[in-house]
């Protein structure tokens, strides 16, 4: 009965340390990404970001974005410009 309850903590807690590492990589993807957006200027000359393509990995995929000004490229874990658009047609 002991080995039993030994057992199922350990896994409980091996799955609390996946799920605490997941957040924890999700969380910095989403810090990086938004010092990438840089509130949606170009870091450099202060232009606006477009939407230039998804690129698929092997387990994610990120997004690109060209900066019209000066050229710089980009890449995000999440599509930016769309949820910004989105949020705005709700509103209408
Ligand atoms: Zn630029």
């Amino acid at each position: 009965m002991r080995d039993i309850l030994t057992w199922i903590i350990s896994i409980i807690l091996t799955v609390l340390l996946f799920v605490a590492l997941f957040y924890g990589i999700y969380k910095t993807n989403v810090k990086h990404d938004d010092k990438l957006w840089n509130g949606g200027h170009c870091d450099i000359c202060g232009g606006t970001w477009e939407y230039e393509q998804a690129v698929g990995h092997r387990t994610s995929t990120s997004y690109i974005y060209v900066c019209r000004n000066c050229g710089k490229r980009i890449e995000l874990q999440e599509v930016k410009r769309d949820k910004a658009e989105r949020s705005n047609y709700d509103t209408n």
